[in-house]
C-alpha cells in the first residue's frame, strides 16, 4: 500500500502497532484507492498514551520555557525543510490538491511552532504592589491535554492544538480523524527528531468512542476539539462533567457580505476562497453570499465564469486547483444537498453533479435565488456548494446575516471602510474579514461564538486557553486576626 504509515500509533517516543483493534483504511480520495491501513486504538494502547504522557509532564513543565520553545523551533524548521514531503502526505490524506498544501498546510504548521517556540520564554506572571504587601502570579501549564482533529486540516490541526499546549509546559495527546491518520504520525515523528522528550506528544488513532475513551479520563485537563457542532455538543458536555477546560473549533454558515460599492472582482475572489478552497471543506467558509440587488446579476455573471474555469482533477498534479471530497459518505452528503436546493426552488447556475470515475469529486455548485429558509441556507453543507442571496439594505443583511445558529466567521466587501467597519462590528462572528476571506495568520485569534465554538486558537489568546494562573498573596508584616 502506497502510504502505509510505520504503525498506527505514536506513544512514548516511537511507533506502536496493535492489530486487535477496529481497522481503518486509508482512502486516497482521488480515486477511492486504500493506500493504508491503521487500527483503533485499543483501551490498552488509550492507557499507554496517557500514562506516558502523565510521566512526561513533570520534566517538560519542569524545563524553562526558553528551552521548550527551542524544541519547537526546531521542529518548525524541520517541517518546512521537509514542506514538500509533509504535503504530499496531506495530500493522500485528505485530497486537497497539491497547489493548496505546499502553501497552507505544512506550512501552517511550522507557523504555529515557531510563533508558540519564539513565546514560549516569555511567558510569565504579574506582580501586583499592595503597598508593603504584594500578589504575584504564575502562569501554570494545566497537564495532560487531549486535541481531537476533524479530516481537512490533520497537519495544521495536530500543531494549532499542539504547539500553545506544549509552549506552555502541558503534553498532549491527539487523536486525529479516523479519515485522516497519517499527517500527525510524520508531525510526532518530526517533533522528536526536534529533540521533545518522548510522551510529551502522543498519536493514537481512533473512531469517535476512541476520542471519547480520552475524554472522559480523569488524567485528562483539557480537550480541544475540531469539529462538528454536534460531536462538540457531546464532548463539550463529557469534559464538563469533570470540570476540565475546552477548546471548541466547531461548524459554520457563514455570511459573506458584498455591497454594491465593492470591487466586483475581489468580492468574487472572496466568495471563490470561501467556499471552492479545499473543495469547500473549510469551517470558516462564507457559503451565505449576500450581494446587493443592484449588483448581483453582475457578480454572478463574473462568477461563474470563473468558476468554470476551475482545474479539476488529479490532486497530485501542481496544476491542479479542485480536488475531491474527502468520503464517499461526504460526497453523497454533498450531493444530497444540492437537490434538497433544487427541490427548494434555488436556481442552479453551475455544477451540481458527481464528476465521472471512481473519486469524490462535486463539481464547484453555485446556486442562486436562494432565500433565508432553505435547507442550503441553514445547515453547514461542508462541500462546494455556494448559496448566494440579495438584499437591499444594510439593516437588513445585518439582521439576515445573523439569524443562524452559528458564528464562526464573517466578511464584508465594500469600498466604504467606515461601512465596512460598522456591518463587522454588528455581524455575530468570531473571526471576520473586510475585503478580504478566510486567511488564517498564527499571530490572529481564530475560534467562533454561539454555537461555533467556545475559546480561540492562535495567537496570544490560545495560551490563556492552554494554561491557568495562580495567584500568591504575600504579607510582608504581622498578621492581624480577631482572636
Ligand atoms: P466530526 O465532528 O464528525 O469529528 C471530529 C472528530 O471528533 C473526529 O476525530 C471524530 O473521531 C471525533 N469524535 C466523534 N465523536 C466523538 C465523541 N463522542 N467524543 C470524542 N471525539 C469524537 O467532524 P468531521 O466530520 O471530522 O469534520 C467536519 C466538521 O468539523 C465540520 O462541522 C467543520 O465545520 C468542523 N471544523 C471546524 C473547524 C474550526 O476550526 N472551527 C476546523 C475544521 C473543521
Amino acid at each position: 500500500m502506497k502510504k502505509q504509515p510505520k504503525a498506527s500509533h505514536f506513544i512514548d517516543g516511537k511507533y506502536i502497532e496493535d492489530d486487535s483493534g477496529i481497522p481503518i483504511d486509508v482512502v486516497f480520495p482521488a480515486t477511492g484507492e486504500v493506500i493504508g491501513r491503521v487500527f483503533a486504538a485499543t483501551p490498552a494502547i488509550v492507557e499507554r498514551a496517557l500514562a506516558s504522557a502523565q510521566l512526561a509532564q513533570t520534566h517538560w513543565a519542569g524545563m524553562t520555557g526558553r528551552d521548550r520553545g527551542r524544541v519547537l523551533t526546531r521542529a518548525s524548521e524541520m517541517i518546512r525543510e521537509r514542506n514538500r514531503e509533509l504535503s504530499v502526505l496531506e495530500t493522500y490524506d485528505t485530497g486537497k490538491p497539491l497547489q493548496e498544501t505546499l502553501v497552507a498546510d505544512a506550512t501552517s504548521a511550522a507557523d504555529a511552532l515557531e510563533y508558540f517556540g519564539g513565546m514560549a520564554g516569555s511567558l510569565t506572571g504579574e506582580h501586583i504592589k499592595l503597598g508593603a504587601d504584594w500578589v504575584y502570579t504564575v502562569r501554570e501549564p494545566l497537564g495532560v491535554c487531549v486535541g481531537i482533529g476533524a479530516w481537512n486540516y490533520p497537519t495544521q490541526i495536530a500543531c494549532w492544538k499542539g504547539a500553545p499546549a506544549l509552549a506552555c509546559g502541558n503534553v498532549m495527546v491527539f487523536k486525529p480523524s479516523e479519515r485522516t491518520p497519517l499527517c500527525a504520525l510524520l508531525v510526532a515523528e518530526i517533533l522528536i527528531e526536534a529533540g521533545l522528550p518522548k510522551g510529551v506528544f502522543n498519536v493514537v488513532q481512533g473512531l469517535g468512542e476512541v476520542g471519547a475513551s480520552l475524554v472522559s479520563d480523569p488524567r485528562v485537563a483539557k480537550v480541544s476539539l475540531t469539529g462538528s457542532v454536534p460531536t462538540g455538543r457531546k464532548v463539550y458536555a463529557a469534559a464538563a462533567s469533570q470540570m476540565k477546560h475546552v477548546t471548541m473549533e466547531l461548524g459554520g454558515k457563514s455570511p459573506l457580505v458584498v455591497f454594491d460599492d465593492a470591487d466586483l472582482d475581489n468580492a468574487v475572489s472572496g466568495a471563490i476562497n470561501g467556499n471552492f478552497y479545499s473543495s469547500g471543506q473549510v469551517c470558516s467558509n462564507g457559503t451565505r453570499v449576500f450581494v446587493q440587488n443592484s449588483i448581483k446579476e453582475a457578480f454572478l455573471k463574473r462568477l461563474v465564469e470563473r468558476v468554470k474555469s476551475a482545474v479539476i482533477g488529479d490532486p497530485l498534479d501542481e496544476a491542479t486547483n479542485f480536488g475531491p471530497m474527502i468520503s464517499h459518505e461526504q460526497m453523497d452528503i454533498v450531493l444530497g444537498y444540492i437537490d434538497q436546493g433544487v427541490a427548494e426552488g434555488a436556481r442552479l447556475l453551475c455544477g451540481g453533479t458527481k464528476l465521472e470515475g471512481d473519486g469524490f469529486f462535486v463539481a464547484p455548485t453555485v446556486f442562486a435565488d436562494v432565500t433565508d429558509d432553505m435547507t442550503i441556507a441553514q445547515e453547514e453543507i461542508f462541500g462546494p456548494v455556494m448559496s448566494v442571496l440579495g438584499f437591499e439594505t444594510e439593516d437588513e443583511v445585518i439582521a439576515r446575516a445573523n439569524a443562524t445558529e452559528f458564528g464562526l466567521s464573517a466578511g464584508v466587501f465594500t469600498r466604504d471602510l467606515v461601512r465596512g467597519h460598522r456591518v463587522i462590528g454588528q455581524l455575530q462572528a468570531g473571526s471576520c474579514f473586510i475585503n478580504s476571506y478566510n486567511d488564517a495568520p498564527v499571530e490572529a485569534p481564530f475560534g467562533g461564538v454561539k454555537s461555533s465554538g467556545v475559546g480561540r486558537e492562535n495567537s496570544k489568546e490560545a495560551i490563556k486557553h492552554y494554561s491557568q494562573v495562580k495567584s500568591v498573596f504575600v504579607r510582608m508584616g504581622d498578621v492581624e486576626s480577631a482572636f
